[in-house]
């Protein structure tokens, strides 16, 4: 066993956040979001991260290191032990690499980890059920077909560059132009569609003014908005909006012909909601 289980939290809401040991000490967290049909586990791929989001509690940790193909399938075969465990009928989970770290930037190892997950002699997942989010690591992107088909999630949070320099330093690295001309290389399945991760950040991100952006940007290609609000830390420099103004940005959206899904907030009482996951304990 390369991981042991140190702590388990469970929200009311019964979202589950692992707290695993690697045999270096190193700590990770791997979280598990119910849902009716399906459970999905969110997992991690590096021990910190170095992109540095200002909105991320994880990028406060830097990067510690990548982790192996091997860490990788053992948290999802201990997540999803623990769930068959608790009712045999359940389906095993769904995937989301949205932990700890940054996937692409760990691109050998997740490809590893990915082609033992969907193989009929490993964890027999079909890449439908798998989803890789990124901030924009294009010469991930560049590859992200060797992936198979799985699901591609960007982490996008503004449709303007200077904006989106200020909360992901990636960008000024590798832009929105050079991120989309690299999405535009990647083959889609006829019912696949992009998936854009949007954290609302009050007072930041949610004007009319993003709106058109936005749907500039993404233009004719198929594709889903996926509406986060944002989700406090200790010391975080952003505020979650408050319904109203979430609700009225969703409109603004869907009057730009977008499609949008809202997404619930789950487990944010455990520090386990998106954004939220940090291991190094002195910062929680
Ligand atoms: S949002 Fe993702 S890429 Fe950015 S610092 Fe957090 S874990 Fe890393």
């Amino acid at each position: 066993m390369l991981l042991t289980l140190d702590k388990l939290s469970l929200s009311h809401d019964e979202t589950a956040k692992f707290l695993f040991t690697l045999k270096d000490n190193a700590a990770i967290e791997s979280v598990l979001v119910p849902f009716k049909s399906r459970d999905a586990v969110c997992l991690s791929t590096q021990v910190g991260c170095a992109m540095g989001c200002t909105f991320c509690f994880t990028s406060k940790m830097g990067l510690k290191r990548h982790l192996s193909s091997d860490e990788i399938i053992e948290q999802y075969l201990a997540v999803k032990k623990w769930v068959l465990e608790k009712n045999q009928q359940r389906l095993p989970p769904n995937i989301v690499f949205m932990g700890q770290g940054e996937p692409l930037h760990n691109f050998d190892e997740l490809k590893k980890a990915i082609e033992w997950l969907t193989s009929p002699r490993g964890g027999k997942l079909g890449p439908r059920q798998i989803t890789v989010s990124t901030v924009g690591f294009v010469p991930g992107l560049e590859r992200f077909s060797e992936l198979g088909g799985v699901n591609l999630a960007l982490s996008l949070h503004t449709p303007f560059e200077a904006q989106r320099s200020e909360i992901i330093p990636l960008n000024r690295r590798w832009p929105l132009k050079d991120i989309f001309e690299a999405l535009d290389q990647i083959p889609l399945r006829s019912q696949q569609f992009i998936n854009f991760e949007y954290l609302m950040m009050k007072d930041f991100n949610m004007t009319p003014t993003h709106a058109e952006a936005l749907a500039q940007l993404i233009g004719p290609r198929k594709a889903i908005m996926n509406l986060i609000p944002f989700n406090p830390y200790p010391g975080a420099p952003w505020q979650r909006p408050t319904s109203l103004e979430i609700e009225e940005f969703k409109k603004l959206l869907v009057a730009q012909r977008l499609r949008v899904f809202l997404r619930t907030t789950k487990g944010d009482e455990i520090m386990a909601a998106c954004g939220q996951l940090n291991t190094q304990k002195e910062l929680q």
